[in-house]
């Protein structure tokens, strides 16, 4: 691609979209593309400040071996814009890993960018092989047992017209012959088409699995930020749609290359009988190709403007069968409803415009083929008229036509389609293991064989990532300083919105700080490894995930070796062993999704006899039991109270009532630590802790009033 022109505006914008474009068409990465996008825009602006508006330029892009080249050269004076380049064009190239070379001759300064283009087709193959790991004999043989066939679906019409004219000339003993011949190749055929598709169907469901397990991990590890962000849909289709699309690539690839080499063979065979013919033939292919690749082309940017709506929608759908129930509650329905029914018709508007489009460029090349068709038959009339060819030879080039014509444009299409496809799911589900778009969690390498669970803030601020990049993050922790010591029972109190669960985000490593650190037992937590984290540090929720599983096996999803006593013991201290085993099916009872069929206290209980399970030193509790009545309160206090002899816990409290007794209380607001202290400390000095406290004995005065 070229473009010339003068640093206005104008052509600076027309430059950019154009380059945008040709990006476009090279790779299906569009960060890749975002990105080239921002280099031009940021070089073109930077030369068009040192060089004036009216300062001529040339843009010369070309696409070579996965990479996209950039020549930009611009007329004037000596100017080197690498090294007058801003801050953002800096990061822009060190993040690409883009190459820059600046010369200068006869008056004309040259920038020379070389920007790697991150997923082509190649590259996405090479990754998908990683995962046919195991099978990759059993895909040589699909591929050889394909040729095979191929070979000897080339021989049958030649076999066959010549069945017909010894019919004709009543040869029977060498009609006897070649229905013997055509019997085996029919037959062999047919066994290599069996051998082949065998091997390619289980090829692709090994792929598969392997692909889904590796995504799962991967999708496990993305930090919660992200997640959050991101939405669950999204993942939902990536997991089920994007992997198979990938996971059948390989052997769709094989198997288009299999029936190219079947066409280029029927050519070869046509020019062999006929050069004539062949030079019409391929005269039409040439016409009906270029057709089929601009309605490909055409189509892959349609795909992508389609798969982004439908992942919109799917993320709502499961947004709101996640939440129905509060939906219902809310007398909602009709506003969810309006606005799943815009995500629906979004979608669906984008894919019939897609498939319209694509039905015109069909339409255009199916009457091209016809046209072909009644002129081949003419030509063909023709030659045999004038004893060019004879009647075996007319029936055999008949016969590969119709087997070459239209299904040969249509394997082109489909070649195209499945390169597009390919790409862009390749591009889906690489985005969601590699690191770029989904950051995953990382953990430090420090491991301690045991923790105490003493915390220290020191100077910690965090901001919750903004999903709009415009909108300045709101500081939750404000330079927050805090010691939690180990082996006491610390709470945690303030209004709500002032940062509590998000303190012990970040002791859980759920989030890292945005500046300052957070010790544990001395050390920066960042240092330390996953194991020493999450094996230690034990979370209970105020609306804990309970999974659609039978209780039994919920509580085995944490311990899968625990015995019945460790299980009946946990739930004992959790008491809520007593209410299972009088349930009619007793630890088999399946729970609904979400914990459905639960109270909120059952919910809780079952979220802490989970926890007791393991084998912690630090309990995060954030108001893990606002749920429970009183007396259930106080029990689970008792469990707390002998916990608290050999563990560090940290209480986020609605109910101070149920803190009284706490080593420490710390009063959060705003992101900051206001005071500390004993219940009777904090009672005496911090007047908002006394206000919330009263408030609190207000209420239940009057609720035993009522
Ligand atoms: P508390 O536990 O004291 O009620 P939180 O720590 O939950 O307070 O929340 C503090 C602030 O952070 C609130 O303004 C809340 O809206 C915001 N916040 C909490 N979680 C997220 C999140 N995942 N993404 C963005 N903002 C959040």
């Amino acid at each position: 691609m070229n473009y010339r022109g003068t640093f206005s505006s104008e052509n600076i914008e027309k430059a950019i979209s154009n380059v945008y474009n040709f990006a476009d068409q090279v790779t299906p990465e569009r960060q890749t593309c975002i990105r080239v996008k921002l280099i031009m825009d940021e070089l073109l602006l930077t030369c068009r400040d040192a060089m004036g508006e009216t300062a001529a330029f040339t843009i010369t892009l070309t696409y070579r071996q996965g990479d996209i080249r950039i020549i930009l050269e611009t007329e004037g004076d000596e100017f080197d814009p690498m090294q007058n380049a801003s801050p953002l064009l800096l990061r822009l190239l060190q993040d690409t890993a883009v190459e820059s070379v600046w010369s200068r001759s006869k008056g004309i300064n040259t920038t020379k960018l070389v920007v790697p283009v991150c997923n082509t087709l190649k590259k996405n193959l090479k990754l998908s092989w990683k995962y046919t790991e195991g099978q990759r004999g059993t895909f040589v043989l699909a591929v050889l047992s394909q040729l095979v066939g191929i070979g000897l679906k080339i021989a049958i019409p030649v076999l066959s017209a010549q069945v017909i004219v010894n019919l004709e000339a009543g040869i029977f003993e060498e009609l006897l012959l070649l229905a013997a011949v055509l019997f085996v190749v029919l037959v062999v055929t047919d066994l290599a088409a069996f051998i082949s598709n065998r091997s390619y169907n289980k090829v692709y469901n090994r792929t598969l699995s392997n692909l889904e397990k590796d995504l799962v991990n991967g999708i496990l590890k993305i930090t919660n930020g992200c997640v959050d962000e991101k939405g669950a849909g999204l993942f939902i289709q990536r997991l089920t749609v994007d992997t198979n699309t990938l996971a059948i690539g390989l052997d769709t690839l094989a198997d288009l290359t299999s029936q190219i080499f079947n066409y280029l063979g029927i050519l070869a065979a046509i020019l062999l009988v006929c050069p004539p013919i062949f030079m019409i033939v391929l005269a039409l292919l040439t016409i009906q190709s270029f057709i089929e690749i601009k309605r490909a082309n055409k189509m892959k940017k349609d795909d992508r403007i389609y798969r982004e709506a439908n992942e919109s929608f799917t993320g709502f759908v499961a947004e709101m069968v996640n939440g129905s129930r509060d939906v219902k509650l809310l007398h909602n329905e009709d506003n969810f409803r309006s606005e799943l029914e815009n995500r629906i018709d979004d979608a669906n508007n984008k894919r019939m415009y897609m498939q319209n489009r694509g039905w015109k460029y069909r339409m255009a090349r199916l009457e091209i083929g016809e046209a072909g068709y009644f002129m081949f038959i003419v030509i063909l009339a023709l030659l045999t008229k004038a004893e060019q060819i004879d009647s075996a030879q007319a029936i055999i080039l008949f016969t590969y036509y119709t087997q070459l014509g239209s299904p040969a444009v249509l394997l082109l299409g489909q070649f195209l389609e499945f390169i597009k496809g390919f790409n862009l799911s390749a591009e889906r589900v690489y985005a969601l293991l590699e690191n770029t778009e989904f950051p995953k969690e990382s953990f430090g390498t420090r491991h301690l064989d045991e923790i105490k669970g003493a915390f220290r803030f020191e100077n910690v601020s965090f901001a919750y990532k903004n999903a709009n990049p415009l909108v300045r993050p709101h500081m939750v922790l404000k330079q927050l300083n805090m010691e939690i010591p180990a082996g006491q029972m610390t709470a945690i109190v303030g209004r709500s919105g002032s940062g509590k669960t998000t303190v012990f985000n970040l002791m859980s490593m759920l989030y890292k700080a945005s500046s300052g650190v957070v010790f544990l037992d001395g050390e920066n937590i960042r240092e330390l490894d996953r194991e020493t984290i999450r094996s230690n540090i034990a979370v209970v929720s105020q609306n804990p995930y309970i999974f659609h599983l039978s209780i039994r096996d919920n509580l085995k999803i944490v311990k899968p070796d625990m015995t019945e006593e460790e299980m009946h013991r946990a739930c004992r201290m959790a008491c809520i062993d007593e209410e299972i085993c009088n349930m009619e099916e007793g630890y088999d009872t399946l729970i609904g999704e979400g914990g459905a069929n639960l109270s909120g206290g059952q919910r809780q209980r079952l979220a802490i006899a989970r926890n007791f399970l393991r084998d912690f030193r630090v309990l995060l509790m954030d108001e893990a039991t606002s749920a429970l009545d009183n007396i259930t309160q106080s029990k689970i206090q008792e469990t707390l109270s002998n916990l608290r002899k050999t563990h560090t816990i940290i209480i986020i409290a609605h109910r101070l009532s149920t803190i009284l007794d706490a080593d420490k209380i710390i009063y959060l607001d705003d992101g900051k630590v206001l005071d500390e202290g004993t219940h009777q400390e904090m009672m005496q000095r911090c007047a908002p802790y006394r206000e919330l406290y009263s408030s609190e004995i207000h209420a239940m005065e009057m609720s035993d009033h009522i």
